[in-house]
């Protein structure tokens, strides 16, 4: 190669961003041209986004300009929409244009899993985006103005939300914090308003710790949630959901959480895919593909029982940040390094000042399980924007 190598990063989300700012950092002007294409010129915080969804939080803190975070003399930004993805041509297409690469770091997230349940894609809603929380919040707001009108019509003012993982959760927790504001706002009876959260699993959080679990439960059920626990969704139409045991609950607002998958460009790029995410080799390698790193949702890591690692945040960004210096070693022909993800715990909102988490071994609830998701929150700005983030973003 006689030219410097080209790296293209697909995606500015956590995998993605983080990769491009430990390139920025470590590699020399003249060592390689690193371009980052996202379709927005925005990074979303998506683990903010339950909020934003139910409207206890606006959507701008939601998100960072990305040429806040990035040094255009070392990063090229370009906002487009990645089409097609050729890894034997070595090419991306995006909507107004094609990119060349000689490297090619794949973190474009996930997409909502349906499982082909019939009605799912076209009628429930998803908190994946920015455009798509913004949209949630809008369509609750009108259910409550639409009931003004018809009083009768009891389903605007039923919320299902299908899937008790921990978006559900987390979402359910915001949902039910701003219920009583929307009731004062538009004078209705809280008590015609219902949250059901439905879990074909027989636990909610299934995996976590049970009495955690336990604890969410009440605290959500006090909060007014009504949990159908081990009954599937089986169908979704306009009118609402169709529930195992065949009950219908008419609700004008279904928002899915029930998992996800990779990105669908994988699949049609010829990937060997697992539920449309790649799974890596040590390296992060793509199978077969020396130059194509994937992070993130799109990929798939295996702990020691075989298992995949949930997708989340945490381990897309320790992804992008061995990936990048995978790429230096590789460009500088030094010693590539074995992803080894080092799981830092999981804490998950309920909403206002209610938290649940394990940190190490130390089980959280309540209040101090609510300071640590902060803490996490801002750590987080921090390693992307340093103090000037924290202080512009941060929810003290
Ligand atoms: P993403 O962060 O999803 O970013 C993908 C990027 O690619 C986006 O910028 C998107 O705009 C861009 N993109 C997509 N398609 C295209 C295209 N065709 N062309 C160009 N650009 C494109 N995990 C945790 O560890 N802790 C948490 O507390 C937590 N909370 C969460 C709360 C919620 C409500 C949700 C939904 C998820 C949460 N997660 C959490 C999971 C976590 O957010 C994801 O695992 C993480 O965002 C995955 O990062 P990623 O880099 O793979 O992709
Ligand atoms: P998930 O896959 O973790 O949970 C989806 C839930 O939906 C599961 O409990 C599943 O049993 C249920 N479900 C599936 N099909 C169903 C059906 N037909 N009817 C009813 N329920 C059904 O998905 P998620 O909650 O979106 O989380 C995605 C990833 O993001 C996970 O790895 C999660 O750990 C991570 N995340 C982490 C946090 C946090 O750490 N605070 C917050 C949100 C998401």
């Amino acid at each position: 190669m006689s030219r410097i190598p080209r790296i293209v990063i697909l995606g500015a989300g956590y995998g993605g961003i983080l990769a491009a700012i430990r390139l920025q950092k470590e590699l020399n002007y003249n060592e390689a041209d690193v371009t980052l294409v996202n379709k927005h010129d925005y990074h979303y915080i998506t683990t903010h986004l339950h909020m934003p969804a139910a409207g206890t939080d606006n959507p701008e803190n939601a998100r960072v300009n990305i040429l806040k975070l990035i040094d255009e003399f070392k990063v090229d930004f370009v906002k487009s929409t990645v089409t097609q993805i050729r890894p034997h041509e070595k090419k991306v297409i995006l909507e107004d244009g094609t990119l060349s690469y000689d490297y090619l770091v794949i973190g474009l997230g996930g997409e909502a899993e349906t499982f082909g349940i019939p009605g799912l894609k076209e009628n429930a809603l998803n908190i994946r985006s920015i455009n798509s929380v913004r949209f949630i919040r809008e369509h609750i707001e009108y259910q409550f103005a639409k009931f003004k009108r018809e009083p009768d019509r009891k389903d605007y003012l039923t919320f299902v939300i299908g899937g008790a993982g921990f978006t559900g959760i987390e979402f359910i927790g915001e949902l039910a914090d701003r219920i009583p504001l929307l009731c004062k706002e538009f004078d209705v009876d809280p008590s015609l308003v219902k949250i059901y959260n439905i879990e074909a699993a027989p636990t909610a959080l299934p995996g976590f710790d049970p009495e955690l679990v336990e604890y969410a439960m009440k605290v959500l059920t006090d909060k007014g949630v009504t949990f159908k626990i081990g009954t599937a969704i089986k169908e979704c139409t306009p009118e609402g959901v169709l529930i195992a045991g065949d009950e219908f609950i008419k609700a004008a607002t279904v928002v899915w959480t029930g998992g996800i998958r990779g990105n669908h460009m994988l699949d049609e790029a010829g990937f060997e895919t697992m539920r449309g995410r790649i799974k890596v080799d040590e390296h992060l390698h793509a199978p077969g593909f020396d130059n194509i790193y994937v992070v993130g949702d799109c990929s798939i890591v295996m702990n020691d029982e075989g298992r995949p690692y949930p997708p989340t945040a945490q381990i897309a960004m320790q992804q992008g940040e061995a990936v990048a210096h995978n790429l230096i070693a590789s460009i500088r022909g030094s010693q590539m390094k074995t992803f080894k993800y080092s799981n830092k715990g999981t804490v998950a909102s309920l909403g206002k000042g209610q938290a649940i988490g394990i940190v190490g071994s130390r089980k959280l609830k309540g209040n101090v399980a609510a300071m640590m998701k902060k803490v996490v929150d801002m750590r987080y700005l921090y390693i992307i924007g340093g103090i000037p983030l924290v202080i512009r973003k941060g929810r003290f």
